[in-house]
């Protein structure tokens, strides 16, 4: 298997995956959405709330302001030595808020929340929490656990994890008469006209729709667009609480331990 990368920053990973196939692809993508754990506000106790909002809309929204994640010193409640339903430090992470409005409307923003770890803050400082009108106050006591995807969407490490087949697109030379008709339409800019002739300016932006191959008036004489079988563009957004890659590479840990889980469930059942 070989990977190249096309594309790598803070929150965006963008691989090509070359000898690979589709069940491999989908079990790393299904993985990364739903196993891979990250860090959400699970629990809200509430002090004072003489807002307009009841607990429960407060409590849901600050589920969903994306934490920043630390995979290495903390550990899943339901894995956690403390076998406690309050957590310990390894797995819980406590946030207070205290916002009041002295003077006319004002909002509260994520920013606001003061973690006891300085490393598991809100990823963003300017997710809106309320808005308070003066007088109003809001005091509140949060516990942050990690979490998968599969029990609730906030604990969800990214926002797109997708992958597409690698692109194959030939224009004859011979045969093509250049009518631009296949440039024209394609909306994500893969083809060009290059002086007179119709030229690949973007493979790799391509999405198979094949609206190209509808619009050339030579039909199956004309452009093809084809697929490698055996490679894969894989594209990963972190929601920044966690390095994309760091999120890749735990889905390819859970996927081997689950593997390694089955092996041992075969030796076991089968004698
Ligand atoms: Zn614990």
């Amino acid at each position: 298997m070989k990977i190249e990368v096309l594309e790598k920053n803070e929150t965006n990973l963008r691989i090509i995956v070359k000898e690979a196939d589709v069940p491999l692809m989908n079990a790393l993508r299904r993985i990364a959405l739903a196993e891979v754990p990250s860090m959400a506000i699970d629990e809200v106790v509430m002090i004072e709330n003489s807002s307009i909002l009841q607990d429960e809309m407060i409590a849901h929204r600050l589920g969903l302001v994306p934490l920043k994640t630390d995979l290495d010193e903390y550990s899943l409640p339901e894995d956690c030595d403390c076998k406690s339903e309050f957590g310990c430090p390894q797995c819980r992470v406590t946030l207070t808020l205290n916002a009041e409005s002295e003077e006319g409307t004002r909002t509260v923003y994520s920013g606001e929340l003061v973690s006891e770890n300085p490393a598991i803050v809100p990823v963003a400082e300017k997710v809106p929490v309320i808005k308070l009108a003066k007088g109003q106050k809001l005091k509140l006591e949060a516990y942050a656990r990690l979490g998968k995807g599969k029990a609730h969407a906030k604990w969800q490490p990214v926002c797109v994890c997708a992958y597409k087949y690698y692109p194959k697109i030939d224009v004859p030379k011979e045969k093509c008469q250049d009518c631009q008709k296949c440039a024209d339409i394609c909306s994500k800019k893969v083809l060009a006209m290059k002086g007179e002739k119709v030229d690949v300016r973007d493979l790799l932006a391509c999405n198979l729709c094949m609206d190209c191959v509808e619009a050339c008036p030579k039909k199956s004489d004309g452009i093809k667009v084809e697929w490698e079988k055996n490679a894969f563009i894989m594209n990963l957004e972190s929601n920044g609480g966690l390095p994309p890659e760091r999120v890749l590479q735990e889905a390819t840990k859970i996927l081997d331990k689950q593997l390694k889980d089955f092996e041992e469930q075969v030796k076991v059942e089968i004698q």
